[in-house]
C-alpha cells in the first residue's frame, strides 16, 4: 500500500511508521489515544528491548527473522485503548509470540507468559490464577 516514496519513508523510519499505522488502525475503530515513536522506544527500553513474553532480545529475534512490535494487551477489536500504557512488546514472525494472540487479552508485562484476565467479545472474564 502506498506510494513508493512513502514505503521509503516507512523503512527509513520504521518506529514512526509503527506509531502513525496504530494511530490510523484506533482511530477506524473509535477508540481513543495515541502514542509516540519516542514512547514506543522507551517501551521497549524499559523491557530492556526484548519480548515479554520469550524474553528474546531485538538482535536474537533479529536472527530468527522476528520483530518486537507493539501489541495491545487489551485489544483494540475488544475496545481497549490505543494508549501507551496498553502496549507491550511482543516478538512477531516466525513462531512469534504476537502471532497466536489474537484478540485475547493477555498481559505478558504481569508476569512470565501468565494471563491474568482474559476479555471476550463484550463480556470481561477474569482468572485468577490459582498457585
Ligand atoms: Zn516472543
Amino acid at each position: 500500500m502506498g506510494t513508493a516514496a512513502s514505503r521509503a519513508w516507512r523503512l527509513a523510519n520504521p518506529e514512526k511508521a509503527r506509531a502513525n499505522s496504530h494511530k490510523r488502525k484506533a482511530r477506524a475503530l473509535n477508540n481513543g489515544g495515541t502514542w509516540t515513536a519516542a514512547e514506543w522506544t522507551a517501551l521497549k527500553a524499559e523491557h530492556g528491548n526484548r519480548c515479554v513474553a520469550c524474553h528474546k532480545t531485538e538482535q536474537e529475534l533479529e536472527a530468527l527473522g522476528r520483530t518486537l512490535v507493539p501489541d495491545h494487551v487489551q485489544a483494540l477489536a475488544t475496545d481497549g485503548y490505543n494508549n501507551i500504557s496498553n502496549l507491550q512488546p511482543l516478538c512477531h514472525g516466525i513462531g512469534g509470540c504476537n502471532n497466536s494472540k489474537g484478540a485475547k487479552h493477555i498481559d505478558y508485562r504481569s508476569g512470565v507468559g501468565i494471563p491474568y484476565d482474559t476479555l471476550e467479545m463484550s463480556k470481561v472474564v477474569i482468572q485468577i490464577p490459582m498457585e
